[in-house]
Protein backbone atom coordinates (compact mmCIF):
# COMPACT_ATOMS: atom_id res chain seq x y z
CA UNK A 1 0.00 0.00 0.00
CA UNK A 2 1.24 3.48 -0.58
CA UNK A 3 1.45 4.87 2.48
CA UNK A 4 2.18 8.26 0.84
CA UNK A 5 -1.22 8.60 -0.37
CA UNK A 6 -3.85 7.67 2.33
CA UNK A 7 -7.75 7.90 0.64
CA UNK A 8 -10.90 8.62 2.08
CA UNK A 9 -12.44 7.35 -1.10
CA UNK A 10 -14.60 3.92 -1.24
CA UNK A 11 -16.65 3.15 -3.75
CA UNK A 12 -18.74 -0.42 -2.93
CA UNK A 13 -21.69 -2.40 -2.77
CA UNK A 14 -23.01 0.51 -5.94
CA UNK A 15 -26.25 1.40 -6.95
CA UNK A 16 -27.91 3.75 -9.07
CA UNK A 17 -30.85 5.76 -7.92
CA UNK A 18 -32.02 9.69 -8.00
CA UNK A 19 -32.20 12.43 -5.86
CA UNK A 20 -33.39 15.85 -7.33
CA UNK A 21 -33.26 15.02 -10.77
CA UNK A 22 -30.01 14.20 -10.52
CA UNK A 23 -28.76 10.92 -11.35
CA UNK A 24 -26.40 9.53 -8.80
CA UNK A 25 -24.66 6.42 -7.39
CA UNK A 26 -25.13 5.11 -4.19
CA UNK A 27 -22.25 3.71 -1.89
CA UNK A 28 -22.98 1.84 1.65
CA UNK A 29 -19.55 3.42 2.15
CA UNK A 30 -18.45 -0.28 3.81
CA UNK A 31 -14.53 -0.58 2.45
CA UNK A 32 -14.08 -3.81 0.97
CA UNK A 33 -11.00 -4.37 3.76
CA UNK A 34 -13.09 -4.16 6.35
CA UNK A 35 -12.58 -8.25 6.55
CA UNK A 36 -9.02 -8.00 6.84
CA UNK A 37 -7.25 -8.30 10.26
CA UNK A 38 -4.74 -5.80 11.78
CA UNK A 39 -4.36 -1.61 11.16
CA UNK A 40 -5.80 -0.87 8.25
CA UNK A 41 -4.91 2.65 6.20
CA UNK A 42 -8.28 4.04 6.07
CA UNK A 43 -10.20 6.99 7.10
CA UNK A 44 -12.95 5.51 10.18
CA UNK A 45 -14.93 8.12 9.39
CA UNK A 46 -16.59 7.31 6.12
CA UNK A 47 -17.07 3.52 7.59
CA UNK A 48 -19.18 5.07 9.87
CA UNK A 49 -21.73 6.56 7.20
CA UNK A 50 -24.24 3.95 5.55
CA UNK A 51 -26.08 5.20 2.06
CA UNK A 52 -24.09 8.72 0.98
CA UNK A 53 -24.96 9.48 -2.41
CA UNK A 54 -22.78 9.66 -5.17
CA UNK A 55 -23.01 12.85 -7.72
CA UNK A 56 -22.03 12.49 -11.52
CA UNK A 57 -19.59 14.69 -13.68
CA UNK A 58 -20.53 17.57 -15.17
CA UNK A 59 -21.50 16.35 -18.86
CA UNK A 60 -23.20 19.62 -20.52
CA UNK A 61 -22.72 23.27 -19.98
CA UNK A 62 -24.32 25.34 -16.97
CA UNK A 63 -25.83 28.58 -16.25
CA UNK A 64 -26.13 29.55 -12.89
CA UNK A 65 -26.33 32.25 -10.18
CA UNK A 66 -23.18 31.30 -8.23
CA UNK A 67 -20.62 28.58 -9.24
CA UNK A 68 -19.16 27.16 -6.19
CA UNK A 69 -15.67 25.13 -6.58
CA UNK A 70 -15.33 22.18 -4.11
CA UNK A 71 -17.33 19.76 -2.04
CA UNK A 72 -16.44 20.57 1.66
CA UNK A 73 -17.32 22.25 4.55
CA UNK A 74 -17.10 26.05 2.85
CA UNK A 75 -18.60 25.17 -0.30
CA UNK A 76 -21.29 23.18 0.84
CA UNK A 77 -22.37 25.61 3.72
CA UNK A 78 -22.52 28.33 0.85
CA UNK A 79 -24.32 25.73 -1.50
CA UNK A 80 -27.16 25.31 1.21
CA UNK A 81 -27.42 28.83 2.64
CA UNK A 82 -27.40 30.44 -1.38
CA UNK A 83 -29.99 27.28 -2.25
CA UNK A 84 -32.32 28.37 0.58
CA UNK A 85 -32.25 32.03 -0.44
CA UNK A 86 -33.34 30.87 -3.83
CA UNK A 87 -30.46 31.45 -5.86
CA UNK A 88 -29.71 28.79 -8.66
CA UNK A 89 -26.38 27.02 -7.80
CA UNK A 90 -24.04 24.27 -8.54
CA UNK A 91 -20.55 22.77 -7.03
CA UNK A 92 -18.01 21.50 -8.85
CA UNK A 93 -15.51 18.86 -6.90
CA UNK A 94 -12.89 17.39 -8.30
CA UNK A 95 -13.08 14.10 -6.37
CA UNK A 96 -16.25 13.48 -4.19
CA UNK A 97 -18.08 15.50 -1.51
CA UNK A 98 -15.76 15.68 1.63
CA UNK A 99 -12.49 14.36 0.29
CA UNK A 100 -10.64 17.41 1.59
CA UNK A 101 -10.19 18.08 5.07
CA UNK A 102 -13.68 17.76 5.87
CA UNK A 103 -13.79 14.75 5.20
CA UNK A 104 -11.26 13.30 7.45
CA UNK A 105 -10.55 15.33 10.55
CA UNK A 106 -11.01 14.99 13.96
CA UNK A 107 -14.17 16.39 14.34
CA UNK A 108 -13.88 18.65 17.34
CA UNK A 109 -16.33 21.87 16.46
CA UNK A 110 -14.89 24.34 18.24
CA UNK A 111 -15.33 28.03 18.61
CA UNK A 112 -12.53 30.56 17.85
CA UNK A 113 -9.22 30.40 16.34
CA UNK A 114 -5.85 28.60 18.11
CA UNK A 115 -4.60 31.70 18.86
CA UNK A 116 -6.54 33.94 21.97
CA UNK A 117 -8.87 36.05 21.57
CA UNK A 118 -6.76 38.85 22.66
CA UNK A 119 -4.03 38.34 20.33
CA UNK A 120 -6.44 38.27 17.12
CA UNK A 121 -7.39 41.83 18.47
CA UNK A 122 -3.20 42.77 18.58
CA UNK A 123 -3.02 41.20 14.87
CA UNK A 124 -6.25 42.53 13.54
CA UNK A 125 -7.51 45.93 16.09
CA UNK A 126 -9.90 45.53 18.14
CA UNK A 127 -13.31 45.93 16.60
CA UNK A 128 -12.26 43.16 13.74
CA UNK A 129 -10.92 40.91 16.38
CA UNK A 130 -13.98 41.09 18.82
CA UNK A 131 -15.79 40.75 15.30
CA UNK A 132 -14.10 37.59 14.38
CA UNK A 133 -14.49 36.37 17.77
CA UNK A 134 -17.70 36.73 17.92
CA UNK A 135 -18.82 35.06 14.97
CA UNK A 136 -16.76 31.85 15.48
CA UNK A 137 -18.23 31.93 19.05
CA UNK A 138 -21.87 31.16 17.75
CA UNK A 139 -20.27 29.28 14.75
CA UNK A 140 -20.70 25.39 17.01
CA UNK A 141 -24.68 26.79 17.30
CA UNK A 142 -24.71 27.38 13.28
CA UNK A 143 -23.38 24.29 13.01
CA UNK A 144 -25.48 22.18 15.39
CA UNK A 145 -28.90 24.14 14.00
CA UNK A 146 -28.20 23.18 10.56
CA UNK A 147 -27.49 19.42 11.90
CA UNK A 148 -31.20 19.79 13.68
CA UNK A 149 -32.59 21.51 10.54
CA UNK A 150 -32.08 18.47 7.85
CA UNK A 151 -32.26 15.91 10.42
CA UNK A 152 -28.49 15.25 9.57
CA UNK A 153 -27.36 11.80 11.44
CA UNK A 154 -23.81 13.27 12.39
CA UNK A 155 -23.12 11.45 15.40
CA UNK A 156 -22.37 14.34 17.00
CA UNK A 157 -22.12 15.30 20.67
CA UNK A 158 -22.56 18.72 22.55
CA UNK A 159 -21.24 18.54 25.81
CA UNK A 160 -18.19 21.02 25.27
CA UNK A 161 -14.50 20.23 24.62
CA UNK A 162 -11.60 20.43 27.05
CA UNK A 163 -8.58 22.21 26.74
CA UNK A 164 -6.12 19.86 28.46
CA UNK A 165 -3.65 21.49 30.15
CA UNK A 166 -0.22 18.78 30.65
CA UNK A 167 2.03 20.85 32.09
CA UNK A 168 2.68 24.08 34.27
CA UNK A 169 2.90 26.06 31.17
CA UNK A 170 -0.47 24.70 29.54
CA UNK A 171 -2.04 25.72 33.00
CA UNK A 172 -1.11 29.23 32.98
CA UNK A 173 -2.58 29.26 28.95
CA UNK A 174 -5.89 27.73 30.14
CA UNK A 175 -6.17 30.68 33.03
CA UNK A 176 -5.00 32.99 30.64
CA UNK A 177 -7.89 31.58 27.99
CA UNK A 178 -10.66 31.33 30.95
CA UNK A 179 -9.76 35.42 31.62
CA UNK A 180 -9.90 36.71 28.61
CA UNK A 181 -13.10 34.50 27.35
CA UNK A 182 -14.96 34.87 30.76
CA UNK A 183 -14.46 38.80 29.86
CA UNK A 184 -16.64 38.48 26.93
CA UNK A 185 -19.31 36.23 28.57
CA UNK A 186 -18.45 33.10 26.88
CA UNK A 187 -19.80 29.97 28.79
CA UNK A 188 -16.15 28.19 29.80
CA UNK A 189 -15.36 26.43 33.07
CA UNK A 190 -11.93 25.73 34.79
CA UNK A 191 -11.79 22.26 35.76
CA UNK A 192 -8.90 21.14 38.15
CA UNK A 193 -8.95 18.37 40.55
CA UNK A 194 -11.24 15.49 40.86
CA UNK A 195 -13.43 16.82 38.64
CA UNK A 196 -11.03 17.51 35.76
CA UNK A 197 -9.96 13.77 36.46
CA UNK A 198 -13.45 12.45 36.06
CA UNK A 199 -14.35 14.41 32.66
CA UNK A 200 -10.82 13.80 31.14
CA UNK A 201 -10.16 10.13 32.32
CA UNK A 202 -7.09 10.83 32.84
CA UNK A 203 -4.93 11.64 36.30
CA UNK A 204 -2.46 12.91 34.20
CA UNK A 205 -3.66 16.11 33.62
CA UNK A 206 -5.02 18.54 36.82
CA UNK A 207 -6.37 21.30 34.79
CA UNK A 208 -8.77 21.80 31.72
CA UNK A 209 -10.75 24.37 30.22
CA UNK A 210 -14.24 23.05 29.34
CA UNK A 211 -15.87 25.50 26.16
CA UNK A 212 -19.73 24.61 26.66
CA UNK A 213 -20.32 25.80 23.29
CA UNK A 214 -18.59 23.33 21.65
CA UNK A 215 -18.86 19.28 20.61
CA UNK A 216 -17.70 16.86 18.09
CA UNK A 217 -18.87 15.43 14.89
CA UNK A 218 -18.10 11.92 12.51
CA UNK A 219 -17.30 15.11 10.10
CA UNK A 220 -17.75 13.07 7.17
CA UNK A 221 -21.26 12.16 8.22
CA UNK A 222 -21.73 16.31 8.51
CA UNK A 223 -20.34 17.12 4.82
CA UNK A 224 -22.17 14.59 3.18
CA UNK A 225 -25.18 15.66 5.36
CA UNK A 226 -24.71 19.11 4.11
CA UNK A 227 -24.25 18.13 0.63
CA UNK A 228 -27.63 16.63 0.81
CA UNK A 229 -29.05 19.39 2.76
CA UNK A 230 -27.95 21.61 -0.53
CA UNK A 231 -29.30 19.35 -3.14
CA UNK A 232 -32.91 19.51 -1.40
CA UNK A 233 -32.77 22.72 -1.54
CA UNK A 234 -32.03 22.77 -5.32
CA UNK A 235 -28.20 22.75 -5.44
CA UNK A 236 -26.81 20.92 -7.84
CA UNK A 237 -23.51 18.82 -7.10
CA UNK A 238 -20.79 17.59 -9.50
CA UNK A 239 -17.95 15.18 -8.52
CA UNK A 240 -15.16 13.80 -10.77
CA UNK A 241 -15.25 17.62 -12.32
CA UNK A 242 -12.19 19.31 -11.36
CA UNK A 243 -11.69 23.18 -12.74
CA UNK A 244 -9.05 23.78 -14.76
CA UNK A 245 -9.32 27.75 -15.55
CA UNK A 246 -11.74 30.76 -14.83
CA UNK A 247 -12.18 33.38 -17.32
CA UNK A 248 -13.96 36.53 -17.55
CA UNK A 249 -17.14 36.78 -20.60
CA UNK A 250 -18.99 39.75 -20.85
CA UNK A 251 -19.30 40.41 -17.71
CA UNK A 252 -19.84 36.96 -16.19
CA UNK A 253 -17.34 34.19 -15.42
CA UNK A 254 -17.14 31.02 -17.06
CA UNK A 255 -15.42 28.39 -15.01
CA UNK A 256 -13.83 25.56 -16.85
CA UNK A 257 -13.68 21.44 -16.17
CA UNK A 258 -12.54 19.26 -19.18
CA UNK A 259 -15.07 19.77 -22.83
CA UNK A 260 -17.51 21.62 -20.43
CA UNK A 261 -18.19 25.50 -18.47
CA UNK A 262 -20.63 26.79 -15.57
CA UNK A 263 -21.09 30.57 -16.67
CA UNK A 264 -22.39 32.20 -13.10
CA UNK A 265 -22.41 35.34 -12.17
CA UNK A 266 -20.44 34.91 -9.15
CA UNK A 267 -18.16 32.42 -7.90
CA UNK A 268 -16.51 30.84 -5.13
CA UNK A 269 -12.73 29.27 -4.48
CA UNK A 270 -13.39 26.84 -1.54
CA UNK A 271 -10.89 24.25 -2.55
CA UNK A 272 -8.61 25.46 0.34
CA UNK A 273 -5.49 23.56 1.50
CA UNK A 274 -6.72 20.97 -1.19
CA UNK A 275 -6.24 23.12 -4.07
CA UNK A 276 -5.54 21.05 -7.20
CA UNK A 277 -3.88 22.72 -10.27
CA UNK A 278 -2.91 25.76 -11.42
CA UNK A 279 -5.74 28.23 -11.97
CA UNK A 280 -5.63 30.13 -8.91
CA UNK A 281 -2.75 31.38 -6.64
CA UNK A 282 -4.94 30.35 -3.13
CA UNK A 283 -2.44 27.22 -2.15
CA UNK A 284 0.09 29.44 -2.11
CA UNK A 285 -1.02 31.83 0.24
CA UNK A 286 -0.22 29.39 3.53
CA UNK A 287 2.20 26.22 3.68
CA UNK A 288 1.03 22.56 4.46
CA UNK A 289 0.90 20.85 8.16
CA UNK A 290 -0.33 17.21 8.12
CA UNK A 291 -2.22 15.95 10.59
CA UNK A 292 -1.98 11.87 11.55
CA UNK A 293 -5.16 9.80 13.37
CA UNK A 294 -5.58 6.43 14.72
CA UNK A 295 -8.69 4.81 16.12
CA UNK A 296 -8.90 1.14 18.19
CA UNK A 297 -11.37 -0.92 17.72
CA UNK A 298 -14.74 -0.53 19.84
CA UNK A 299 -13.94 0.01 23.48
CA UNK A 300 -15.97 -1.04 26.21
CA UNK A 301 -15.61 -2.26 30.20
CA UNK A 302 -15.13 -0.09 33.57
CA UNK A 303 -11.47 1.29 32.27
CA UNK A 304 -12.74 2.27 29.13
CA UNK A 305 -16.24 4.05 29.91
CA UNK A 306 -14.22 6.26 32.37
CA UNK A 307 -12.24 8.09 29.39
CA UNK A 308 -13.79 11.08 28.19
CA UNK A 309 -17.40 9.59 29.85
CA UNK A 310 -19.09 12.50 28.82
CA UNK A 311 -17.99 12.32 25.41
CA UNK A 312 -15.96 15.89 24.77
CA UNK A 313 -13.14 16.02 22.26
CA UNK A 314 -10.31 17.12 23.45
CA UNK A 315 -6.39 17.78 22.70
CA UNK A 316 -3.97 18.54 25.37
CA UNK A 317 -1.08 21.64 25.33
CA UNK A 318 1.78 20.20 23.86
CA UNK A 319 3.73 21.67 21.26
CA UNK A 320 2.98 18.65 19.00
CA UNK A 321 -0.67 18.59 20.59
CA UNK A 322 -2.49 15.18 21.20
CA UNK A 323 -6.01 15.26 20.17
CA UNK A 324 -8.18 12.28 22.27
CA UNK A 325 -12.05 12.07 21.57
CA UNK A 326 -14.31 8.95 21.30
CA UNK A 327 -16.70 7.74 18.55
CA UNK A 328 -20.09 6.65 18.73
CA UNK A 329 -19.07 3.03 18.78
CA UNK A 330 -16.54 3.66 22.00
CA UNK A 331 -13.54 3.54 19.79
CA UNK A 332 -10.24 5.81 20.98
CA UNK A 333 -9.28 8.43 18.39
CA UNK A 334 -5.64 9.62 19.33
CA UNK A 335 -4.50 12.48 16.54
CA UNK A 336 -1.22 14.76 16.54
CA UNK A 337 0.00 17.20 13.51
CA UNK A 338 2.90 15.39 11.89
CA UNK A 339 3.04 13.68 8.42
CA UNK A 340 3.27 9.69 7.87
CA UNK A 341 4.75 10.20 4.63
CA UNK A 342 8.24 8.55 4.23
CA UNK A 343 7.79 6.75 7.84
CA UNK A 344 7.46 2.68 8.88
CA UNK A 345 3.97 2.11 10.35
CA UNK A 346 5.26 1.72 13.68
CA UNK A 347 6.01 5.15 14.13
CA UNK A 348 2.86 6.15 15.24
CA UNK A 349 1.74 3.23 16.17
CA UNK A 350 4.56 3.67 18.95
CA UNK A 351 3.85 6.99 19.29
CA UNK A 352 0.23 6.09 20.13
CA UNK A 353 0.93 3.60 22.38
CA UNK A 354 3.30 6.09 24.80
CA UNK A 355 -0.35 8.76 24.00
CA UNK A 356 -2.16 5.92 25.28
CA UNK A 357 0.31 4.39 28.49
CA UNK A 358 0.59 7.89 29.44
CA UNK A 359 -2.62 8.92 29.92
CA UNK A 360 -4.71 5.17 30.04
CA UNK A 361 -2.30 3.16 31.56
CA UNK A 362 -4.84 0.52 32.78
CA UNK A 363 -6.84 0.14 29.55
CA UNK A 364 -6.62 -3.55 28.92
CA UNK A 365 -5.01 -4.42 25.79
CA UNK A 366 -6.68 -3.92 22.60
CA UNK A 367 -5.99 -3.86 18.72
CA UNK A 368 -5.67 0.16 17.12
CA UNK A 369 -7.72 -0.47 13.80
CA UNK A 370 -7.87 2.45 11.22
CA UNK A 371 -4.94 4.69 10.74
CA UNK A 372 -5.21 7.97 8.42
CA UNK A 373 -3.69 11.69 7.53
CA UNK A 374 -4.80 14.94 6.14
CA UNK A 375 -3.72 18.06 5.71
CA UNK A 376 -4.27 21.93 6.57
CA UNK A 377 -3.38 25.18 5.51
CA UNK A 378 -1.53 27.30 8.14
CA UNK A 379 -0.03 30.87 8.67
CA UNK A 380 2.34 31.81 11.10
CA UNK A 381 -0.47 34.19 12.47
CA UNK A 382 -2.72 31.38 12.67
CA UNK A 383 -5.54 33.57 11.31
CA UNK A 384 -7.41 32.12 8.09
CA UNK A 385 -7.36 34.48 5.11
CA UNK A 386 -10.58 35.85 2.83
CA UNK A 387 -10.20 37.36 -0.75
CA UNK A 388 -11.65 38.82 -3.16
CA UNK A 389 -9.44 38.53 -6.13
CA UNK A 390 -11.73 40.42 -9.01
CA UNK A 391 -15.25 41.11 -8.57
CA UNK A 392 -17.78 38.57 -8.24
CA UNK A 393 -14.91 36.16 -7.07
CA UNK A 394 -14.60 35.03 -3.09
CA UNK A 395 -12.38 32.58 -2.18
CA UNK A 396 -11.55 31.39 1.69
CA UNK A 397 -8.10 29.68 2.52
CA UNK A 398 -5.81 28.55 5.86
CA UNK A 399 -8.59 27.20 8.89
CA UNK A 400 -5.38 26.52 10.72
CA UNK A 401 -6.86 23.56 11.41
CA UNK A 402 -10.30 24.95 12.89
CA UNK A 403 -12.59 24.40 9.89
CA UNK A 404 -15.77 22.80 10.62
CA UNK A 405 -17.28 25.82 12.71
CA UNK A 406 -15.29 28.30 10.29
CA UNK A 407 -15.98 26.92 6.96
CA UNK A 408 -19.80 26.67 7.86
CA UNK A 409 -19.73 30.19 8.93
CA UNK A 410 -17.55 31.49 6.17
CA UNK A 411 -20.03 29.72 3.88
CA UNK A 412 -23.29 31.55 5.31
CA UNK A 413 -21.06 34.88 5.46
CA UNK A 414 -20.47 34.75 1.35
CA UNK A 415 -23.73 33.23 0.62
CA UNK A 416 -25.47 36.56 2.57
CA UNK A 417 -22.53 38.83 1.20
CA UNK A 418 -23.74 37.62 -2.49
CA UNK A 419 -27.26 38.12 -1.50
CA UNK A 420 -26.99 41.37 -0.01
CA UNK A 421 -23.90 43.23 -1.48
CA UNK A 422 -22.90 44.25 1.94
CA UNK A 423 -19.28 42.91 2.67
CA UNK A 424 -19.56 43.42 6.37
CA UNK A 425 -21.45 39.93 6.40
CA UNK A 426 -17.81 38.27 6.44
CA UNK A 427 -16.24 39.04 9.62
CA UNK A 428 -13.13 39.36 8.33
CA UNK A 429 -11.65 42.10 5.80
CA UNK A 430 -10.71 40.93 2.80
CA UNK A 431 -6.71 40.93 1.91
CA UNK A 432 -5.23 41.54 -1.21
CA UNK A 433 -4.11 37.95 -2.95
CA UNK A 434 -0.95 39.45 -4.59
CA UNK A 435 0.60 40.29 -0.70
CA UNK A 436 -0.81 37.46 1.31
CA UNK A 437 1.83 35.10 -1.14
CA UNK A 438 4.07 33.15 1.50
CA UNK A 439 7.41 32.89 0.47
CA UNK A 440 9.55 29.33 1.27
CA UNK A 441 6.43 27.25 1.92
CA UNK A 442 8.11 23.99 1.13
CA UNK A 443 10.77 24.97 3.33
CA UNK A 444 8.50 26.05 6.35
CA UNK A 445 6.62 22.99 6.21
CA UNK A 446 9.71 21.03 5.93
CA UNK A 447 11.11 22.28 8.83
CA UNK A 448 7.98 22.46 10.42
CA UNK A 449 7.45 18.16 9.83
CA UNK A 450 11.12 17.42 11.59
CA UNK A 451 10.29 19.61 14.51
CA UNK A 452 7.58 17.73 14.69
CA UNK A 453 8.94 14.29 13.74
CA UNK A 454 11.45 13.91 16.51
CA UNK A 455 9.15 15.98 19.48
CA UNK A 456 7.60 12.13 18.28
CA UNK A 457 10.46 10.08 18.54
CA UNK A 458 11.12 11.57 21.78
CA UNK A 459 7.59 10.71 23.08
CA UNK A 460 8.01 7.61 21.67
CA UNK A 461 11.55 7.05 23.24
CA UNK A 462 10.37 8.70 26.77
CA UNK A 463 12.85 11.78 26.51
CA UNK A 464 10.21 13.83 26.40
CA UNK A 465 7.55 13.26 29.41
C1 LIG B 1 -6.46 15.64 9.77
C2 LIG B 1 -7.17 16.93 10.00
C3 LIG B 1 -7.74 17.18 11.24
C4 LIG B 1 -8.48 18.35 11.44
N1 LIG B 1 -9.19 18.48 12.61
C5 LIG B 1 -10.10 19.49 12.71
C6 LIG B 1 -11.00 19.53 13.81
O1 LIG B 1 -11.01 18.68 14.67
N2 LIG B 1 -11.86 20.57 13.87
C7 LIG B 1 -11.91 21.52 12.91
O2 LIG B 1 -12.72 22.45 13.02
N3 LIG B 1 -11.10 21.48 11.82
C8 LIG B 1 -10.21 20.47 11.70
N4 LIG B 1 -9.43 20.39 10.59
C9 LIG B 1 -9.54 21.43 9.55
C10 LIG B 1 -10.75 21.22 8.66
O3 LIG B 1 -10.91 19.87 8.32
C11 LIG B 1 -10.56 22.05 7.38
O4 LIG B 1 -10.22 23.36 7.73
C12 LIG B 1 -11.86 22.08 6.59
O5 LIG B 1 -12.26 20.78 6.26
C13 LIG B 1 -11.69 22.91 5.33
O6 LIG B 1 -12.91 22.84 4.65
P1 LIG B 1 -13.03 23.43 3.19
O7 LIG B 1 -14.41 23.18 2.74
O8 LIG B 1 -12.58 24.85 3.21
O9 LIG B 1 -11.97 22.63 2.33
P2 LIG B 1 -11.90 21.07 2.02
O10 LIG B 1 -12.75 20.27 2.91
O11 LIG B 1 -10.45 20.71 1.99
O12 LIG B 1 -12.54 20.95 0.57
C14 LIG B 1 -11.89 21.40 -0.58
C15 LIG B 1 -12.43 20.56 -1.74
O13 LIG B 1 -12.01 21.17 -2.95
C16 LIG B 1 -11.77 20.13 -3.88
N5 LIG B 1 -10.92 20.65 -4.96
C17 LIG B 1 -9.61 20.97 -4.92
N6 LIG B 1 -9.17 21.42 -6.11
C18 LIG B 1 -10.25 21.40 -6.94
C19 LIG B 1 -10.44 21.76 -8.31
N7 LIG B 1 -9.43 22.20 -9.07
N8 LIG B 1 -11.67 21.60 -8.84
C20 LIG B 1 -12.71 21.16 -8.09
N9 LIG B 1 -12.57 20.81 -6.79
C21 LIG B 1 -11.36 20.92 -6.21
C22 LIG B 1 -11.10 19.07 -3.05
O14 LIG B 1 -11.17 17.80 -3.68
C23 LIG B 1 -11.89 19.14 -1.76
O15 LIG B 1 -12.95 18.25 -1.71
C24 LIG B 1 -8.60 19.29 10.39
C25 LIG B 1 -7.99 19.05 9.16
C26 LIG B 1 -7.30 17.88 8.95
C27 LIG B 1 -6.72 17.63 7.61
Amino acid sequence: MNRDKLSVSTYTEAQHGQIQGHEVVRSTSRPASSLTLGLQRQCLWQTLVDDVPRYLALAQDEKVDVCIIGAGFTGLSAALHLAEYGKKVCVLEAHAVGEGGSGRNVGLVNAGTWARPDDLNTYLGDEVGEKLTTALGQAPKLVFSIIDKYNIDAQDTRTGNLHMAHNATGEADVDIRYQQLTRRGVPVEVLTGAKCHEYCGTTKINKALLDKRAGTVNPYAYVTGLAKAATQNGAKIYEKTPVQQISGQQGQWVVHSGEHTVTADNVIIATNAYTEGEWTDIKKTFYFVEYYQIASEPLSGAVADRILPYRNGSWDTRMALSSIRRDKDGRLLLGTVGSATGKPQQFFVSWANHVQKHYFPDLPKFNWQYEWCGKFGFTKDHIMRVFEPAPGILAATAYNGRGITTGTMFGKAFADYIMQGDKTHVPLPFKNLDDSLVSLRGWRSWFTEAGLTLYHAGQSLKIIP
